[in-house]
């Protein structure tokens, strides 16, 4: 199929006071066009770095590396901050998870949705206007004339996160980047922004990134899914692999955490993330997993095919390494 955006051994490295912090580590991944890729992971497995890496969004402390980053089969590594910048308002929409830090308080709704149109798309006032109004409609907001006029403050979260999504959606990207974007809301307006991203992928036949801690948001929006651990991936493949083939211990373990019904008892994955100051030589979840044998503790198990487009990380895919575990690579 056809690939929209690839990206090839990322790494992304913060100098902090107390040493280099090896956020993302070597990550590959790809989002075919109109399909929407869920990246999933506990907060800090570097799935936000990595988008804003390729975004060039980073801080100031940040550095990164990729052997290439392709968007449409353009090098966005070999592009300008600035050309990045326009790349961010046309070709890629953004939409993050507390839309009362992404609006800028200070302007109208109106004024916010209009600023890139003009900017962008060079239209004038007047016609950014109209858009303004046809983009507000089109995400399902009430009396849109009026809702130009307020400030951010004047409307509830989930309406932010509407006219964040607009504002996303102005200028026909070819890929919506949604960083949770509905972590801040209740379950029902959250349901409500997932199937508004659904119908915008489907009536633009747009790409999505989806990235969230939260599997459960995944399996109603993306059709593949990356699961993220210690800033490298520790599994890849559709929704229907995660769910129902689950190649890898975390994996397993992000979905006993999912409540699936109410009052279920839920088990949460015990301990906490490596870390990145130090990261292991081996399996990053090896502390953390009830598998782990002496082998995962020194060597990374690599990201190896477990079924057709189907990949884990793991040592117990590994067939020698199976047969042997007993005696040789005792617990
Ligand atoms: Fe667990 Fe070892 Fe597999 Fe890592 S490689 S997930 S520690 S069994
Ligand atoms: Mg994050």
């Amino acid at each position: 199929s056809d690939k929209l955006l690839e990206v090839k051994n990322l790494h992304t490295t913060f100098a902090t006071d107390a040493g280099p912090v090896q956020a993302v580590r070597g990550v590959s991944f790809y989002v075919n066009r109109g399909e929407s890729l869920g990246i999933v992971g506990e907060s800090g497995c570097g799935k936000s770095v990595s988008m804003l890496s390729v975004m060039r969004l980073l801080d100031d402390n940040a550095s990164m590396t990729a052997d290439a980053i392709l968007l449409d089969g353009e090098d966005l590594n070999a592009k300008s901050v600035k050309d990045m910048r326009k790349i961010q308002g046309n070709d890629i929409g953004m939409i993050f998870q507390d839309p009362m830090t992404s609006l800028n308080p200070l302007f109208t709704v109106g004024e916010q949705i209009r600023n890139p149109l003009m900017r962008h798309m060079k239209l004038n006032k007047r016609e950014a206007n109209e858009r303004a109004l046809k983009l507000l409609e089109l995400v399902g907001i009430p009396s849109p004339e009026k809702r130009l006029k307020q400030y951010p403050h004047e409307l509830s979260g989930g309406m932010r996160q509407r006219v964040m999504i607009a504002i996303a959606m102005s200028c026909d990207p070819k890929l919506l980047i949604a960083d949770e974007p509905t972590t801040a809301l209740d379950v029902t307006i959250q349901a409500q922004i997932l199937e508004l991203m659904g119908e915008m992928k489907e009536r633009y036949n747009m790409s999505v990134i989806l990235i969230t801690h939260d599997l459960g948001v995944i399996s109603s929006l993306c059709t593949r899914v990356i699961v993220m651990y210690g800033g490298l991936i520790m599994e890849e493949g559709t929704v229907d692999d995660i769910f129902y083939r689950t190649g890898h211990p975390y994996s397993a373990g992000l979905l006993a955490s999912i409540p699936k019904r109410s009052r279920e008892k839920l088990v949460p994955i015990m301990g906490t993330p490596p870390d990145l100051l130090n990261p292991p030589a081996g399996c990053p979840f090896a502390a953390r997993c009830s598998h782990a044998m002496k082998l995962c503790r020194e060597y990374r198990p690599e990201l190896t095919e477990v079924g057709p487009g189907h990949k884990s990380a793991c040592w117990l895919h590994n067939k020698s390494v199976k047969i042997h575990r007993k005696e040789v690579w005792p617990v």
